[in-house]
């Protein structure tokens, strides 16, 4: 048995109080892949609503505390907020970076809790261009190698959704390494591979500028999550 719960760390471009006079200017940078994952909240939203999963979603920029790094990490901050006094990032850690992944945290132990595995899905979307390079693909799928359940529903999702629409490209850790710092890597350090199965899901963004494409995108990668989510299949047993 396992449950399902989703989070979106990029959902919000929302600028913190310590920082408005940062962004008061910067309107384009806001609205760009750099503030914020265009199209996430969408994809996660209608994830939650046909799976009746609950979705945990980030409330602020990750201009200013990214909430898919760990504490640890100096790059939680951006060249912006580095600049802060400590007081004031200590500040965005405690009112925004830490309930995120304490509401994580704690939903998953309380699946766990009551007997079953938990199935975490970390929705995200990534930039078509980034340096120049183009990225190929339309459904990233980012999960540890290691971790054999993880493995098999990352196979298993994408033999599903190149069933329902042959062309769409699903390419495994990709564009990023499933194992780099995250809030899936960060989850998989607390809980056993038997009691946690986490995967961030990367959407292309250039899906969006055509509806149709996109809504076809996110609409397979569902009918395709379901059907796994419901098929007898070897990870959860
Ligand atoms: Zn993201």
């Amino acid at each position: 048995m396992y449950t399902l719960i989703l989070s979106c760390e990029h959902a919000s471009n929302s600028v913190p109080e310590q920082l408005q006079a940062t962004f008061e200017h910067r309107t384009q940078l806001l609205r760009s892949h750099r503030a914020y994952d265009q199209g996430a909240l969408d994809a996660a939203e209608r994830i939650a609503k046909v799976t009746g999963a609950p979705l945990i979603c980030g409330k602020c920029t990750r201009l200013a505390v990214d909430l898919n790094r760990s504490d640890k990490n100096p790059k939680r901050f951006s060249q912006y907020s580095r600049k802060l006094d400590a007081a004031n990032r200590k500040l965005l850690e405690k009112q925004w970076h830490q309930p995120h992944r304490d509401s994580i945290l704690n939903g998953i132990t309380r699946i766990i809790q009551s007997n079953t595995s938990a199935l975490h899905l970390s929705i995200h979307s990534f930039t078509p261009i980034l340096d120049g390079v183009r990225r190929d693909t339309d459904i990233g799928l980012l999960y540890d190698p290691s971790r054999k359940r993880e493995r098999a529903f990352a196979s298993d999702l994408k033999s599903e959704v190149s069933r329902i629409i042959p062309n769409l490209k699903v390419r495994f850790n990709y564009p990023y390494r499933g194992v780099s710092d995250g809030i899936t890597s960060w989850l998989r350090k607390q809980f056993t591979e038997t009691k946690y199965t986490g995967l961030e899901i990367e959407f292309n963004q250039k899906l969006l500028k055509n509806s149709t494409e996109w809504n076809k995108c996110i609409g397979a990668f569902i009918a395709a999550l379901e059907k796994v989510k419901g098929m007898k299949s070897a990870i959860f047993e």
